[in-house]
């Protein structure tokens, strides 16, 4: 049975050394087909193939020759990454377990709604940023997904969901939200990003493509020449006193240096306001002082907020404030005129909503492996 032997192999050693063309948006693909000799236009094509058409083999590719087909095959290839669970809710909510290899995996979660789809995507295997009340979090860091691996969640989403909706483009938005954090994987996800916005792949438009960061503040300045889409805050606090504790990035870059950031962003910024999101932890930020203090601190950055009730998981030593505060809460901003919205809780009948998923990453930062639930949206 040698030729079974060498053909493994060849298979092998073949993933191993040549470039997954998931990896690539259009510069770089364009790059890729200069170096093999060929065209610019072949990565309009392959883009087209790929995420438009979900098409993962070369010879399927019709308007291709056959010997660039070939020459494809034997130096490049293209790769999703491997579903290792798929489940729908009762209210459609599905979520799909991605196994990126390592004992790592992460969750993207897609929640249809009457007039738009939403996928929420990770961009880690894990989050080393350590906000207090976040599961990926306490989950410690792995490692950033790549390219293929992040825009794989939606090409993976586009193709399961495209199966039973007739070929219509069934994800209309996508939001950063799942696990890690996208701007501490800066060149990746402004890849898988370009792909999404790119007529030749996803063609989503800018402000249906939502980045959630906790504040890395050199890297929303980044983001705004790089790649402005639609931008939300992870804002959870009033005051550096508090947000030093339960987002500890706010050591780094405090709330001032963030707020100006944010306004600086709102030159490029495909929406005119930022959103903010607030994570509604009982007897922690949900007073209506600090309410108060809330709208003093926005008051100069065009913004909305989204309250989200906070997701409950074990040690968290967090609880979900009351409705009754979150109702308090919201209308304190509202009679400030600020928009408010409050996150409705998805999917929990499949452990898809907010602080509900169940990603696995073998820690590197803190060398303890553990199974814990991890948050997305
Ligand atoms: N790392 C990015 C994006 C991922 S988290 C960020 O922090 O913005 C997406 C949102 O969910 C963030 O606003 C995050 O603070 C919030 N979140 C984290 N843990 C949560 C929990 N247990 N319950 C509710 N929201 C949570
Ligand atoms: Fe990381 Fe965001 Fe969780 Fe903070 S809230 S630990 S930045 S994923």
């Amino acid at each position: 049975m040698n030729f079974n032997r060498a053909t493994f192999i060849h298979a092998e050693f073949h993933s191993a050394v040549t470039p997954n063309l998931l990896n690539y948006d259009a510069a770089q693909l364009t790059g890729f087909f200069a170096d093999i000799g060929e065209k610019p236009f072949r990565a309009k094509q392959l883009l087209r193939w790929m995420h438009q058409c979900g098409e993962a083999d070369f010879s399927n590719m019709s308007d291709l020759a056959k010997s660039l087909r070939e020459k494809l095959a034997a130096c490049a290839r293209i790769e999703a990454p491997r579903i290792a669970s798929d489940a729908t809710a009762a209210d459609g909510t599905r979520k799909w377990l991605i196994d990126v290899g390592n004992g790592n995996a992460v969750e993207s979660v897609f929640i249809p709604e009457a007039n738009r789809g939403t996928l929420c995507v990770s961009s880690q295997a894990g989050c080393a940023l350590d906000c207090k009340f976040c599961s990926t979090g306490k989950q410690g860091f792995n490692r950033n997904l790549t390219t293929a691996e992040i825009i794989g969640q939606l090409w993976i989403a586009n193709k399961a969901l495209g199966a039973t909706s007739k070929g219509e483009r069934v994800v209309s938005n996508v939001v950063m939200m799942g696990m890690g954090e996208p701007l501490a994987n800066f060149d990746n996800v402004v890849a898988a990003m370009r792909l999404m916005l790119d007529d030749n792949a996803y063609g989503l438009s800018r402000r249906r493509v939502t980045l959630s960061t906790s504040g890395i503040v050199p890297a929303i300045d980044r983001l705004r020449d790089a790649c402005p889409v639609a931008l939300a805050v992870s804002l959870h606090a009033p005051n550096d006193a508090l947000r030093d504790v339960l987002v500890p990035i706010n050591r780094k870059y405090p709330l001032a240096e963030l707020l100006a950031a944010c306004r600086r962003y709102l030159d490029k910024a495909p929406r005119d306001f930022i959103t903010f999101e607030y994570v509604m932890l009982d007897g922690v930020n949900d007073s209506v002082e600090q309410a108060r203090e809330l709208i003093a601190l926005v008051r100069d950055v065009p913004c909305k907020f989204n309250l989200i009730p906070f997701n409950p998981f074990p040690q968290s030593g967090f609880k979900r404030s009351p409705r009754e505060a979150i109702r308090r809460f919201a209308e304190t901003l509202l009679a400030a005129g600020l928009v408010v919205t409050t996150r409705k809780t998805r999917g929990d009948d499949i452990d898809a909503a907010c602080g509900q998923l169940a990603g696995k990453v073998d820690d590197k930062t803190r060398r303890t492996r553990r199974v814990v639930e991890i948050q997305p949206c």
